[in-house]
């Protein structure tokens, strides 16, 4: 069945899943094999290995393609291990224009693990259209986007971005881990490349780790699977199984998400003891205009900072929360709230993190899909 023509929503649950042939099963089974019997040599039914393709995997491959409007996927064992797989298709020389503002695991590979493989990253403001334009030459060959980003909820407008790697015969990659397919769709604003951490939204329950690519493009495909095959970062199928479930209830989820989202940033931006709120669903937010041409709502991530800048009250307030649960990640159906300057950013030098605004008085939100009253609640008595 093509899906193509459908809403998210019908692609959410039927998307990659079809019926298993040899029972009925209306639920892709576990296929917890590592290899496949072959009637004589080289006579197999598809599968040969499960590094390779595996029945459970290949259909959450299919689904996040579908969602996501692109016909190939690729499932890996982490968001980094999928951004690993799009760097390697990239060699020794090749340019990589990138924003100053990246989840820091990302910065760490692209700092840590490929400069030393002559890979050459630039990290700009990609807010700054000049900016971009004064990086690319004729070694660029991709240019790297998160938005929103983590944890100032910056917006990178991709149809601009999209037009500039044309130009410059360059591919597009978009992190589209925080706005999800429901939220913002890159493949059609012109991205060639959409990788997501699936640990978060996709997934859903946090209960597992993975990552995933989509491309419409059959170049990039092609040196998709070969390096998935070749390197070997798969996820499990387990793993692939719990997933699928997990997409199932994406939209309704983040339909949720997106509620709770606006009505937590509107009661902290009231808030005495709020200096500011990082929310680009706000007018007054400096992208709220991108925001809105690219995506179809602003979603559940909130961060916000304490008037007074003062870090031990940010620290303290941190373990007052009783619905809110301390710590890293985001994107559950549970609300967890973290403190970036020293959690998720603390291996940022302390320099550039003042410079992305990430103060010690920054709080983040992962705003969950519990009932509002009580989030509501929780940060009233926190904030006391
Ligand atoms: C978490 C995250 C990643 C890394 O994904 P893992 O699954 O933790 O490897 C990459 N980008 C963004 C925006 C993230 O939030």
């Amino acid at each position: 069945m093509n899906y193509k023509y459908f809403r998210i929503g019908t692609k959410a649950i039927h998307a990659g899943v079809e019926p298993d042939p040899s029972t009925g099963a209306i639920m892709t089974p576990i296929f917890q094999t590592s290899t496949y019997v072959q009637e004589g040599v080289g006579n197999h039914k598809g599968y040969a290995y499960s590094r390779t393709s595996n029945p459970t995997r290949n259909a959450l491959e299919k689904s996040i393609a579908a969602l996501e409007s692109a016909k190939y996927g690729a499932c890996f064992g982490s968001g980094l291990a999928a951004i690993d797989c799009v760097i390697k298709m990239l060699n020794p020389g090749d340019e990589v224009i990138t924003s100053n503002d990246l989840y820091g695991g990302t910065y760490r590979i692209f700092t840590n693990i490929f400069a030393k493989y002559g890979i050459i990253f630039h990290f700009i403001d990609m807010n700054d259209e000049e900016e971009v334009l004064n990086y690319v030459n004729d070694k660029t060959r991709l240019i790297w986007v998160e938005t929103p980003t983590n944890p100032m909820m910056n917006i990178i407008d991709i149809a601009l971005m999209s037009k500039i790697a044309k130009q410059a015969n360059a591919w597009l990659g978009v992190d589209n881990t925080f706005a999800t397919p429901y939220l913002q769709q890159p493949i059609e604003l012109g991205a060639d490349i959409v990788m997501h951490s699936v640990t978060k939204y996709l997934g859903g329950h946090s209960d597992v780790v993975m990552g995933a690519l989509v491309t419409s493009n059959e170049i990039i495909a092609k040196e998709m699977y070969r390096i998935q095959n070749s390197s070997g970062a798969i996820t499990s199928p387990m793993d692939s199984f719990l997933v699928l479930r997990g997409i199932k209830t994406l939209h309704v989820r983040m339909q949720r998400h997106c509620e709770n989202g606006e009505k937590v940033a509107c009661y902290l931006n009231e808030h005495p003891k709020v200096e500011n709120v990082f929310w680009p669903g706000f007018k007054s937010h400096p992208n709220h205009l991108i925001a809105k041409k690219q995506m179809s709502g602003f979603g559940g991530m909130i961060s916000f900072s304490l008037k007074g800048e003062n870090r031990d009250e940010a620290l303290s307030l941190m373990t007052k929360f009783k619905v809110f649960s301390l710590a890293e990640s985001l994107g559950g159906v549970e609300s967890l709230v973290c403190h970036p300057s020293t959690m998720t950013h603390a291996a940022l030098p302390e320099k550039d993190r003042k410079e992305a605004g990430i103060i010690d008085s920054l709080i983040r939100l992962s705003v969950g899909i519990e009932d509002i009253e009580d989030l509501i609640f929780d940060l009233e008595q926190a904030l006391g």
